[in-house]
This record gives C-alpha cells, structure tokens and sequence, in this order.
C-alpha cells in the first residue's frame, strides 16, 4: 500500500472480513490510519469459504455482519474517504450484484463467470462465434439471476450451495480454474447466513451515498414479487430445516497496525 501512495496509484484498501480480523479492522482507529496513510477507498467485504482452503471457522455470524453494515454507514457520514459495499441498496436492503446484472466475472483465461466466487463457465469472451450480449445472455447466466434472485436477496453461494450445485450441473458449466476442484469446494459447503437479514436493514444516513445507491446501485426491482421465505438461509435456519453451523472462532493473532508509519 505505501509503494502505490509513493507512486501515485490510486489505491484502496479491501479487506475480507472474518472472525479473527474484525475487532482489528472494523474499527476507527483502522480507518483513522488508511486515511493519515492517503488511501482513497475502503472496502469491508464479507469472507466467503470458497475455494481449495475455506476455513469455515472464520465465517461471520448475522449479527457480526449487521455490525460491519453499521460500521460502515456509521464511518460513511463521518470520514473522509470512499466506502465501497456491494450488498446493500440505499435503504439497507440487502442484494447480489450478480443477481441484479450489474456484475459478473471474467477470469484470467476469459471465461465468463457468474461472479468471482461462482467458477464455472459456459462462455469466453475470445469465442468470436457470438456478441458479449449473446454471452451475457446466455442460458447458465440466465438462469443464475433467476435461481439467485428467487432464492434469497443475499448470497447463493453462501445460503444455497446445493442449488447452484444443480444449476452447475444442469448446463454442464465447466470449472473455470486451474484446480479444477471447484464442484468440490462448492459441495462441501453448508446452508449459511449472508448478507439479507431481513430484520435487520440498515439505511444509509450520509445523503450522498443514499442518492448515489438510489440512482445507481439499487436491486432495479429484480426482488419485486419475490418470496424469499421459502429458499433462503434465515428461513431455513430459522424453522431449523438445516442444522445451525456457527463456528467457535479460531485462534486470534493481534494486527500490529503501525506496521511501516514512518
Ligand atoms: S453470489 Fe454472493 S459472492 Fe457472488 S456476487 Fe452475489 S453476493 Fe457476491
């Protein structure tokens, strides 16, 4: 980070949050030192326990992720400096960019992937047989939107693995890694929380946000008619379809934040 400030780059900070990063990271005092370093956007995701190590232990609980949403709409209409999130629209509702079409992924090798945690592929952008409409469009793309908007208004991956499994199968979508051990990964996951909580929406207070989501970065009424109460992860966990799957956290090593201040 201090190479790119040095050298000009217009640079932000991602962080993945997880159980033993979050009482470092998702404080003031992380966003007070980003903004004295001259970072110009931050960004708290949520870990996802994809691919060939997920550790399911550092999975974050529905309540920890409400306080990463406060966090963040709290820290937006107080400090200086960019706060990116991709879940949520301008009243806290809760949504998949990948659900709504407003993103999906393309790998290294061109494949064109849901999302960059959904590896599988049935288009690359190098086949010159059809338009990026076409492949935009495709039927696998198609229908991830509809599985993944019908679903839930958070994230397939982590509510329904087992659905998307089946879409995978269904339109013979090739693993999009080198590992090829992608189905795999995404078998071995459970019914999880994300990002809808549906008691718990968090609007944004910062106007400038609020209007910028509102007109831009909003769930374009893809939800509208829905009922998530069958499919998604707190319905199902909350009639107790599925066992719970909360973690005891991992062993904790403290961040030492004033690494490299000069
Ligand atoms: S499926 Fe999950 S990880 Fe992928 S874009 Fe949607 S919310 Fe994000």
């Amino acid at each position: 980070v201090e190479n790119c400030l040095k050298n000009k780059v217009f640079t932000g900070v991602c962080t993945s949050v997880c159980k033993t990063n979050i009482d470092d990271l998702v404080t003031e005092k992380w966003v007070d030192r980003l903004i004295e370093m001259g970072v110009f956007y931050t960004w708290f995701h949520v870990y996802r326990p994809m691919g060939p190590d997920a550790n399911e232990q550092l999975c974050l609980s529905p309540e920890e992720m409400l306080r990463i949403r406060k966090f963040v709409v709290e820290m937006r209409a107080k400090k200086p400096i960019v706060f990116v999130d991709a879940y949520y629209d301008h009243a806290g509702q809760a949504l998949c960019p990948a659900a709504t079409g407003i993103t999906h992924h393309i790998n290294p090798w061109g494949g064109i992937e849901p999302c960059p945690i959904v590896q599988f592929v049935t288009d690359s952008i190098h086949d010159e047989s059809k338009s990026l409409v076409e492949k935009f469009e495709s039927p696998f793309l198609k229908d991830f939107r509809e599985l993944a908007r019908d679903t839930t208004r958070g994230c397939i991956v982590l509510e329904r693995p087992d659905l998307l499994a089946n879409l995978v199968t269904k339109h013979t979508a090739k693993d999009g890694t080198v590992r090829a051990t992608a189905m795999a990964e995404l078998n071995a996951m459970q019914v999880r929380p994300s990002q809808y909580n549906p008691a718990g929406a968090v609007p944004e207070k910062s106007w400038a946000y609020w209007i910028a989501k509102k007109l831009f970065f909003n769930d374009f009424a893809v939800y509208d008619g829905r009922d998530h109460s069958a499919k998604s992860a707190p319905s199902l966990l909350g009639r107790r379809e599925v066992g719970t799957v909360e973690a005891t956290g991992p062993a904790v090593v403290p961040l030492d934040l004033h690494i490299g201040k000069s």
